[in-house]
């Protein structure tokens, strides 16, 4: 079963509050146990991993409850800069984007144990592709968009946009993402 680390439930539970203030993940909680009848932890031990499938419903479920159309979006850039904030400080010596994307793709399987990453870089512009992720799910990839503009951004790269051109929730074989800045 595809697993995902405790860091993606934490930085979820905190981005909710953050988005609709204290008790914004607790409604959340709610909505899983009523809905789906699911008893999600409180306080997620540094240590533990949760089915991957329960943190998209998680996702799901706070976009449900706490409700802005750019849900997926924003949560993508506030896990950037969190991530990239509190963990991985380090990698903002990497002034390049496309080094910075790289070590971040790189980074994945300390959040989930499934998907791997291959990334092609190109001047100005690198294409990510993400195959075997355990899970096929829209939103996430979403996510996933804003979080590699973001970061970009984060290496003082202008005009970032990232595309998500194919997509494995519309039938493709993988998910690739094309990032590109000035
Ligand atoms: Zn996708």
């Amino acid at each position: 079963m595809a697993r995902s680390a405790s860091i993606t439930f934490a930085t979820l539970q905190r981005f909710c509050n953050h988005l609709a203030g204290a008790g914004a993940f607790e409604r959340v909680r709610e909505q899983l146990r009523e809905r789906h009848g699911i008893e999600l932890d409180r306080i997620f031990a540094p240590d533990a991993w949760y089915p991957t499938e329960l943190f998209v419903t998680s996702l799901d479920a706070a976009h449900d409850v706490l409700g802005p159309p750019s849900f997926y979006e924003l949560y993508g850039e506030f896990g950037a800069v969190h991530e990239v904030n509190v963990l991985f400080r380090w990698m903002l010596r990497l002034t390049s984007p496309s080094f910075f994307l790289q070590r971040g793709t790189g980074m994945w399987g300390r959040f989930h144990d499934t998907g791997t990453w291959t990334i092609e870089s190109a001047p100005r512009q690198l294409r990510g592709t993400l195959r075997d992720f355990g899970v096929v799910h829209a939103g996430y990839c979403r996510v996933v968009t804003s979080w590699m503009k973001r970061a970009a951004q984060m290496t003082g790269a202008r005009d970032v946009s990232v595309m998500h051109s194919q997509c494995r929730a519309s039938g493709a074989e993988a998910c690739v993402f094309v990032g590109e800045w000035r």
